[in-house]
């Protein structure tokens, strides 16, 4: 007789860049011992896989190439945190055939977290809609783009950077939000039953504890 599958929690967080997504997904992972997955590392990657080849993100065969040899790329790799890089994902995330390869990975993530975790969080745009419709938890982070843009600003440059650099910045940031909600497939939009937390004037701590309170009832 075969042992009954566990049962496993998923918590599914979505959100526009620099909403402090990611850093309460870590949070919650770290508090439950959950298995955690950076689903924009993903993308991150498969854009950065089009760039190093000399591709174009836009163009759907280039991308399906990334995207078949994503797991080639290290995820720790620092140049996937550049705004480049995340301008180059949020093209290659738009075209369908790179959500439907890189899906049946995060859905295996989500049914069996490695490290034969109880639990698994997933992070990104599509997670409580498409990915994991039926997650336990959903939330969604928004914060005003301005916030956003002054977060990704200082961990990118610290106090160096420039008011160029943040114009830039502020601007990228704009574009994605507009490419990311605008997509015909799997568009950013919080799940009907997401909690919504606004981070604009909170700090990580206070949202932690919010999320903490709502996962508990
Ligand atoms: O979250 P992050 O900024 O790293 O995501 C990079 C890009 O990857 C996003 O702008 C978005 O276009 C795409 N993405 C997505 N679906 C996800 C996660 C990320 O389309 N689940």
């Amino acid at each position: 007789m075969t042992a009954p599958a566990k049962s496993i929690t998923v918590i599914a967080i979505d959100g526009p860049a620099a909403s402090g997504k990611g850093t309460l997904a870590r949070r919650l992972a770290a508090h439950f011992d959950y298995a955690h997955l950076d689903t924009g590392a993903l993308y991150r990657a498969v854009g950065l896989g089009v760039l190093r080849a000399g591709g174009n993100p836009e163009d759907e065969a280039d991308a399906v190439r990334a995207a078949e040899h994503v797991a080639e790329i290290d995820l720790d790799d620092p140049a996937l945190r550049s705004e480049s890089t995340g301008a180059a994902a949020s093209k290659v995330a738009a075209i369908p055939e790179v959500r439907r390869i890189l899906l049946d990975y995060q859905r295996q993530f989500a049914a069996t977290p490695p490290g034969n975790k109880r639990g698994a969080v997933l992070d990104g745009r599509d997670i409580g809609t498409v990915v994991c419709p039926d997650a336990t938890h959903k939330f969604f982070i928004t914060a005003d783009v301005e916030t956003r843009a002054k977060r990704r600003f200082l961990e990118l440059f610290g106090e160096q950077g420039t008011a160029e650099q943040y114009a830039r910045i502020l601007e990228e940031l704009r574009l994605r939000d507009e490419r990311d909600m605008t997509r015909a497939t799997a568009p950013l939009k919080p799940a009907e039953n997401a909690h919504l937390l606004d981070t604009t004037n909170s700090d990580i701590e206070a949202v932690f504890e919010k999320a903490l309170s709502l996962i508990r009832g």
